[in-house]
């Protein structure tokens, strides 16, 4: 008990819950001093190099992921020549380690173990475990059952087409030995073309003929919890990880291509834990999720379709930032559209979803 007071007075700290038990941060969704005018140089420095910034936590561990993943834990190059099955089953193990890994970490000590409760957690609620509307009528199995049937033999599938090309000649590839600067300076921005790319696929994937195939199915969890990251319909998983074919275009490194797929991979479990914060072993507040934006996201379906570094739903007029001059902007961008979506209602469109 007296546990569980400190808990919710650590997140008192924070923010604070609504009537509903809903938990609101007091710190607003926001952006890097990297995009703005007037530019200021000095700040964005600093941020590259802060915690959090640009590389830390994050990004510096998906970097490092996806370098370790290549060097040591990858088929040689000249293996990717024919595609084999052993290939395939090879490629998609590790990558299906990875996944049950991480995302298993976050689901193990938020939902299972459940060690912090409730603090930090935006909706009280814990996922459905009896519903219609998800496969096997539970939520964390449809999740998984989507993450590893479809999510991770799509991010394999990419990875072995791209590099099957480029064993075979028909792609320009580059050396670290040979082009240093090139490689550190692709790596370096891997995770903003990741940024860009989500975007676009996800504003394409909203409009109402690709909704209705597909990403109503991610859009079911309007609770999230980890494993609702990769829960997609295969149609999705195709333009998500299809983030890697921009090396078909770029002269590359192979560590590119499972760089960028273990981004896409991996970072979607902290940004669907439904958490704001970690709470430490110690009782001490741990890390930023970074998942407020994409929450609200989850919640209201038409706002923050970018989850990141670059300021395109401030640019585009569709930013949240979980404030209430942000909420009634977009309410007032609901009541201009006429018919809104809906998750639970994937062929049925219905009046705008206001709180
Ligand atoms: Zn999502
Ligand atoms: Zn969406």
């Amino acid at each position: 008990m007296k546990n569980e007071n400190q808990k919710s007075s650590m997140e008192n700290l924070y923010g604070i819950r609504d009537k509903r038990n809903h938990y609101h941060p007091y710190k607003k969704v926001g952006y890097p001093p990297v995009f703005i005018w007037p530019v200021k140089p000095l700040s964005a420095l600093a941020w590259i190099v802060s915690i959090p910034g640009y590389f830390m936590p994050w990004n510096l561990f998906y970097m490092a992921t996806g370098l370790i993943a290549w060097y040591l834990f990858s088929p040689q190059l000249e293996d990717y020549t024919y595609i084999t099955f052993n290939l395939l089953i090879i490629v998609y193990a590790r990558n299906s380690i990875l996944v049950m890994i991480y995302y298993g970490l976050f689901h193990l000590r938020l939902f299972l173990k459940k060690t912090q409760g409730i603090t930090f957690k935006f909706n009280p609620r814990w996922p459905d475990m009896k519903s219609k509307i998800f496969l096997f009528g539970n939520q964390t199995y449809d999740n998984i059952f989507l993450t590893f049937i479809s999510g991770v033999s799509i991010w394999t599938l990419f990875e072995v087409f791209i590099l099957s090309l480029a064993a075979n000649g028909y792609l320009n590839l580059v050396s670290p030995t040979v082009q240093p600067i090139y490689f550190g300076a692709m790596i370096f921005l891997i995770h903003l073309w990741r940024d860009f790319h989500f975007y676009v696929i996800h504003r394409l994937i909203h409009w109402l003929p690709l909704y209705k195939i597909a990403h109503y199915v991610h859009h079911k969890n309007t609770n999230p919890g980890p494993w609702s990251g990769l829960a997609m319909h295969p149609v999705e998983h195709l333009m998500y990880f299809s983030c890697a074919l921009l090396f078909i275009l770029l002269p590359f490194h192979p560590a590119f291509v499972v760089l960028t797929l273990v981004h896409a991979g991996l970072s979607p479990a902290p940004g669907h834990a439904g958490f704001e914060r970690l709470v430490a072993s110690k009782g001490k507040v741990g890390f930023d999720l970074d998942s407020y934006a994409h929450y609200l996201h989850h919640k209201y379906f038409e706002c923050n379709y970018a989850d990141g570094i670059l300021p395109l739903d401030r640019w585009f007029g569709t930013f949240n930032d979980g404030s209430k001059t942000s909420h009634k902007k977009m309410q007032e961008r609901f009541r201009k559209k006429r018919f809104i979506k809906r998750p639970e209602t994937k062929n049925t469109y219905s009046k705008p979803f206001i709180k």
